[in-house]
């Protein structure tokens, strides 16, 4: 191991070398491993593979920066966090380019959008804070609920939204007073590697370090005893692991996992009008997206007619290389996922359910490309409705009763987010009401904000994102009694 300067550099383009961030030291690993570009299915760079020792380096200094950074003021670790957003600002552009690189989302409409939410919300939550309450006040005593950071925060994130979901948990961490540790996802490290370097110019040694490597290093951290809490964006099945292994420290969670969210458009819907969202519900991020619609319901009174529009609609996008500014529609991220993509493809086609768009894959076309895929009514128990697809393959299936579509869509381990459409408001927010998820969109969808709680219900999470609520699941609640 071994350290190199700080590296501040700006550009529009980064090339690399990439470092992990310990201690606000970059460091180069012994070991790299692959970063392919999904749009071609080349490796276009090498990764630093940090070792047990790293990772055991990167907590010791979180936990060393800790006794400093949790007593700085709100207000100076805010000015800590403003810098940050401003060394972000400079290297935007270089950040999109690489966030396309890696996980192949068009870099006008997906990654740069996606780099600016990241630093924004960075400036906003910095700006938020949890002040002491008193909960009881009489002759006797004063009795106050202090909310105190709990240590170092482990962050484990996924490849879909590689950038934002990593700084959602910076910088509601680090504004209440933890230090963190991040393990990016494998298949998407660089960006969130760049983060972490850039992180080094400004934040104080060791109050967020990057270890990336293989998927060993996710144990590591749920099972360390310096670790008080991880905050895990990820499948479901993985998180299971997570929660098991963490019981034996006893530490916090809050739990992002997998979703099957149903859109149900109403009988009395103006379902012509809202076809470009829930497309783009369904198809963005190529449908790897955990609120992603993955179960699209439609009236059977207009059901024929919407199959035709979808498909008119999804007919105009384009495929391609997310670098390509024509491109709306980038590549599957990774191997691994393409191939679990098109076993759902093989089994829509086993079962001869009716596929009117796409459906089968250019084999001699490289990258990781399928294409978008409509499904006509596939019955409810098929696989395509029951499972987490987390691809383009948007299945529309038809209901008569407003009760039984209900009812459907709640009979699912998954509870994570929908969306119901309508032109009578109140009809639709009655069946919002009725939806057992964490979240439920009316008459929009994806709209998020850093005081709006995002978290699942049933195996789609434990606990929230964002909002104070999300916020205070970074803090202890510690109650003070006072005699007067
Ligand atoms: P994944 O579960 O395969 O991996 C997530 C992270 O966990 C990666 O960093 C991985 O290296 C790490 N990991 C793997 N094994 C581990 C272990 N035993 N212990 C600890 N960490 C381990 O998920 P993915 O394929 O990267 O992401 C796709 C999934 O994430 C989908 O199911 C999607 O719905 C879900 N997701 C959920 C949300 C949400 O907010 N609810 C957001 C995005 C993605």
């Amino acid at each position: 191991m071994s350290t190199v300067m700080k590296d501040s550099r700006s550009s529009s383009v980064f090339d690399g070398p990439y470092y992990l961030s310990i201690a606000g030291k970059l460091v180069s690993t012994d070991a790299h491993f692959d970063v392919f570009n999904p749009a071609t299915g080349e490796v276009f760079a090498k990764a630093p593979s940090g070792s047990p020792e790293q990772l055991e380096a990167a907590i010791a200094a979180a936990k060393d920066a800790f006794k400093t950074w949790s007593v700085l003021s709100y207000d100076q670790r805010q000015r800590y966090l403003d810098a940050y957003a401003d060394a972000l600002l400079e290297h935007r552009d270089e950040l999109a380019r690489l966030l396309t690189l890696e996980q192949g989302k068009p870099l006008k409409t997906m990654a740069e959008p996606e780099v600016d939410q990241a630093i924004s919300w960075i400036r906003q939550i910095a700006a938020r804070r949890i002040p002491v309450e008193i909960v009881e006040e009489n002759d006797n005593h004063i009795v106050e609920l202090h909310h105190t950071p709990l240590g170092v925060v482990g962050a484990i994130t996924p490849w879909n939204f590689p950038v934002l979901l990593a700084l959602w948990k910076v910088a509601p961490a680090l504004i209440t007073g933890n230090t963190m540790v991040i393990k990016p996802s494998p298949f998407t490290p660089l960006t969130t590697l760049r983060f972490g370097q850039i992180a080094q110019s400004v934040l104080p040694a060791g109050v967020l370090s990057v270890v990336s490597g293989g998927n060993e290093l996710g144990p590591q951290m749920t099972a360390h005893p310096d670790i008080a809490k991880i905050s895990f964006t990820g499948s479901t099945e993985t998180g299971k692991h997570v929660i098991r292994s963490a019981a034996g420290t006893v530490k916090r969670l809050t739990m992002e996992m997998g979703g099957n969210d149903a859109a149900i458009v109403m009988p009395d819907a103006d379902w012509q009008a809202i076809i470009p969202q829930l497309y783009w519900g369904a198809v963005g991020n190529s449908g790897q997206w955990c609120v992603g619609i993955k179960r699209l319901y439609v009236h059977s009174s207009y059901r024929a007619e919407f199959v035709t529009a979808f498909v008119e609609y999804a007919q105009q996008q384009v495929m391609g290389d997310g670098l390509d500014p024509n491109v709306t529609v980038g590549p599957v991220q990774n191997k691994m996922q393409y191939d679990k993509v098109r076993s759902f493809l093989d089994d829509i086609k086993a079962n001869g359910y009716k596929v009117v768009l796409g459906g089968e894959v250019d084999e001699s076309r490289p990258g990781y490309f399928i294409p978008v895929t409509v499904v006509d009514n596939p019955p409810e128990s098929s696989m395509i409705v029951q499972q987490e697809q987390f691809g383009p393959i948007v299945p529309i299936i038809a209901y008569d009763d407003v009760d039984d579509v209900v009812a459907r869509a709640n009979d699912s381990p998954f509870g994570l987010g929908g969306s119901v459409w309508g032109r009578d408001t109140q009809a639709a927010v009655a069946v919002a009401n009725r939806l057992e998820t964490g979240m439920v969109w009316v008459n929009e969808i994806h709209t998020q904000g850093i005081d709006i709680p995002f978290g699942g219900h049933k195996q789609s999470g434990i606990g929230t994102e964002h909002g104070h609520e999300g916020r205070l699941l970074f803090t202890n609640p510690k109650t003070v009694l006072i005699k007067k």
